[in-house]
Formats: C-alpha cells, structure tokens, sequence
C-alpha cells in the first residue's frame, strides 16, 4: 500500500525537558489503523501534533503524500483534504450549528451544497447526531461535541486521519460509534492513526503502537 505519511527521526522537546517525542520514525500507508497508546505525558499528543504539521520537529522530518496521487511525499504541509484532525480540544465553532461544522470544511473546499448536504447527513447519522443537527456545540455534550469533530474530520475523506484521544468521554455505544466510522474509513482506503486508550480500538486497530516517554514501539502487527 502507499504510503502518504512518514516520520524519520522525529524528536521536540519543550525548554530543556528530556524530549517529549524522541527519534521517533513511523510510516501510515494507506487503509492502515493504527493505536497509539501510552500513559498520560508519554508525548501522544506531541506527536500527533507533529504529524498533522501544528508543530514543527526540532530534528527529523515529516512528510506527506501530496493529493495528486503520483506517490511522492512532501515536506509541504497537508491541506485538510488530505490530512484531518480531531484533537482532544475539539475547536468547534460555537457560533455555528452542528450541521454547519460537520460541513465546515467541504463548504471551503468549494464543494456543491447537495453533495455536502448528503454527506454531513449520512456522517450525523452514523455518529447518532441526527438529532442535534441545528443546535449549536454548546448545546450539546462534551461527547456530543467530540462526535461532531469526528463527523468534521471525516467529511472530506482525508488521505490521512488522526485523532487524540477521540472516546474519552464517550459512552460504550457511542465509542461502537467512533470505531465504527474510523474503521469504516480505513475501510475506503484513510490511514488512521488513533491515540486511544480504547481497548475495542485497540483490539480493532491493524497495528499498535507504544510510546513511553517519548519513545516509539511497535507492539505488534506488520
Ligand atoms: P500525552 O498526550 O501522551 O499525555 P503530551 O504530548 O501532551 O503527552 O506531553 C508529553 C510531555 O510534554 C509531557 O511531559 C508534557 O508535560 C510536556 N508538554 C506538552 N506540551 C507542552 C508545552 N506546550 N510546554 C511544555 N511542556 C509540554
Ligand atoms: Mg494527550
């Protein structure tokens, strides 16, 4: 499979901290779903950040699959069309409902209402938000909220997905929801990198990966 993300001896440290994220090398090809687990303060979040280019490595690289599809990778950072995101602080704009957020990205994309319409539908449907769709974000739950951050990640079915921590406030059918949609999309061909404490994540995940204080391992899988 191609690979459309790569890390090549990433490290980042904060002041003069032992790194948070240290030599880490990793490649997502795609259709992959990846766990990435570790104890609160392993550099989960410092990582991820890294991969979807928020933050920039003190030594190493990463690179990412452009969306013409020749198989390169650049150091270019990734367009949302490419690479989403559904961080653990979840920036919902609260002036706009539910439905318009899901729909966010696609409406800048350009792309046509009814297509748009269709897919913000079917991704409130799965995410059990049907419901919610005209409130805003802050009419809704904690984990309501995280689901519309999903549904909004995945709207453009990204080359590349990440997400931290994204059923820590869920319930056990609402995380059947989550893994549901994320596998779905690995399905379809997204390279998924999940940091999950999860264990039906987990236990779905084609490949786990640890980190401990900075430091990448691959559990198991190829
Ligand atoms: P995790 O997501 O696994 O809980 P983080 O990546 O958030 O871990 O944090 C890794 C380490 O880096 C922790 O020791 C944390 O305190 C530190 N850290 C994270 N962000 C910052 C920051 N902005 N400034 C200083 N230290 C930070
Ligand atoms: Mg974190």
């Amino acid at each position: 499979m191609r690979v459309v993300l790569e890390a090549t001896a990433v490290t980042k440290r904060y002041g003069t901290n032992p790194p948070a994220v240290d030599a880490v090398s990793l490649a997502l090809a795609e259709g992959d779903l990846v766990a990435l687990s570790g104890p609160s303060g392993s550099g989960k979040t410092t990582l991820v950040h890294l991969l979807a280019a928020f933050e920039q490595p003190e030594t190493g690289a990463v690179r990412w699959a452009g969306l013409d599809g020749n198989g390169g990778l650049t150091s270019t950072p990734p367009t949302w069309a490419q690479l989403s995101f559904v961080p653990q602080a979840l920036g919902l704009l609260h002036e706009l409902t539910v439905a318009d957020n899901v729909g966010l990205p696609a409406r800048l994309a350009m792309v046509g209402e009814a297509e748009r319409d269709a897919r913000t539908a079917a991704l409130l449907e799965a995410l059990g938000l049907a419901h919610l769709a005209r409130r805003r974000p802050g009419q809704c739950s904690l984990g309501e909220q995280q689901r519309v951050a999903v549904a909004r990640a995945l709207h453009r079915r990204p080359l590349v997905l990440l997400l931290d921590e994204p059923t820590a406030p869920q319930d056990a059918a609402s995380t059947q929801r989550i893994d549901d949609v994320v596998t779905t999309a690995a399905f379809h061909g997204t390279a998924c990198l999940v940091a999950t404490h999860d264990p039906a994540m987990v236990a779905v995940a084609h490949r786990r990966w640890h980190l401990i204080d900075g430091t990448l391992e691959e559990v198991d899988g190829g």
